[in-house]
């Protein structure tokens, strides 16, 4: 101390440079102390690691797939997962594991301005029709539908009327989009299954309810750009599958709510198999040329399946093969 007097009268310069090194060396002194007690709450964490890990790469797969352009093939989840494994190290899972869970409860679907007032009046008229369930009402009311149609159509998108989508395929009337959401009794929790993806309308309405929707179109083409249209939007969390729906998507089933968007000649098996216990199916029944039905199909708890029709409907048929091939 008695130096450091000495050189602060006689070298002003020196006097700072020791002084600032006396700072640094109190402050390593300090450090060192907490830098232990904190290095024992480190081995706790570790401790936890390998359990928490393993849960992570499980939450991983799934949330990651629906951003994916690809997830029409199904080994990909799988092959994505093994992927995840090896790159990620212990610390990115300790975190995935809380995040990717919450992610998907967080998951709100996207707000558009634009058109609201059309979208409002759409509403009403549905309602006008004895509609009356508020949350499909709103949700109705949120989703774009000039943006699912294409240009030429986009003034009449929110008439209460179907409109072409290309392939020979359309857009179902809001009034029929609404009613059939509405008789799947969705939560927060419902997953849920759409054949026919079309302009991917329906699939964006589901998620007003749910973020766990899987929907499957046979027209690649179509498809695709539901895909791509869905993403670009920002509903996100759909997953969209080229296949033939009459086969449902096994992998994910089973599923608490299924909607057909096209008339089958009868109820495909694979479906009613996929639908959970407790879980409804809405599906147009009846030839092309001939009247059809919406049929709401019931699983009880006990797996007791029983049917019955709602009202007559006229509906793009489910086919066996895609037409753009
Ligand atoms: N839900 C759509 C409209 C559906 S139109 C929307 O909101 O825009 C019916 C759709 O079902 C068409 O796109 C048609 O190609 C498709 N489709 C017909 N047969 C199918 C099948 N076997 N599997 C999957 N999709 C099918």
């Amino acid at each position: 101390m008695a130096r450091e007097r000495r050189c602060a009268k006689g070298l002003g310069k020196w006097a700072l440079v020791i002084g600032a090194l006396l700072l640094v060396a109190a402050a390593l002194l300090f450090n060192s102390i907490p830098g232990d007690l904190r290095g024992g709450a480190q081995e706790e964490n570790r401790e936890g690691g390998p359990e928490e890990s393993a849960a992570a790469s499980e939450a991983e797969a799934p949330d990651r797939a629906p951003g994916e352009p690809s997830d029409d093939d199904e080994p990909s989840p799988g092959e994505t997962q093994g992927a995840d494994k090896e790159q990620g190290d212990a610390k990115e899972k300790e975190q995935g594991a809380g995040e990717e869970e919450a992610e998907e409860e967080e998951w709100s679907p996207p707000r558009f301005e634009e058109r609201q007032a059309e979208r409002d009046k759409m509403a009403r008229v549905i309602r006008a029709y004895g509609l009356a369930d508020q949350a499909v009402l709103d949700a109705m009311a949120a989703v774009p539908r000039h943006k699912f149609v294409p240009a030429k159509h986009q003034a009449r998108a929110h008439d209460d009327t179907p409109l072409p989508i290309g392939y020979g395929q359309t857009i179902s009337q809001p009034y029929i989009v609404a009613e059939m959401t509405r008789r799947l009794k969705l939560t927060e929790d419902s997953r849920v299954l759409e054949i026919g993806t079309g302009s991917g309308y329906q699939a964006a309405v589901l998620t007003e309810f749910t973020p766990q929707v899987r929907t499957i179109e046979i027209i690649k083409p179509l498809a695709d750009s539901a895909r791509r249209r869905l993403k670009g939007l920002g509903y996100t969390v759909v997953k969209v599958r080229h296949a033939d729906g009459y086969y449902g998507w096994a992998d994910e089933a089973p599923f608490d709510a299924i909607i057909v968007t096209c008339a089958a000649g009868q109820i495909p098996p694979p479906l009613i198999k996929q639908l959970a216990r407790g879980g409804r199916m809405v599906i147009p029944v009846g030839g092309p040329f001939a009247t059809q039905t919406l049929m709401l199909v019931e699983k009880d708890e006990e797996g007791k399946v029983r049917s019955r029709s709602l009202m007559g409907v006229r509906f793009v048929p489910l086919r066996r093969r895609d037409v753009s091939e």
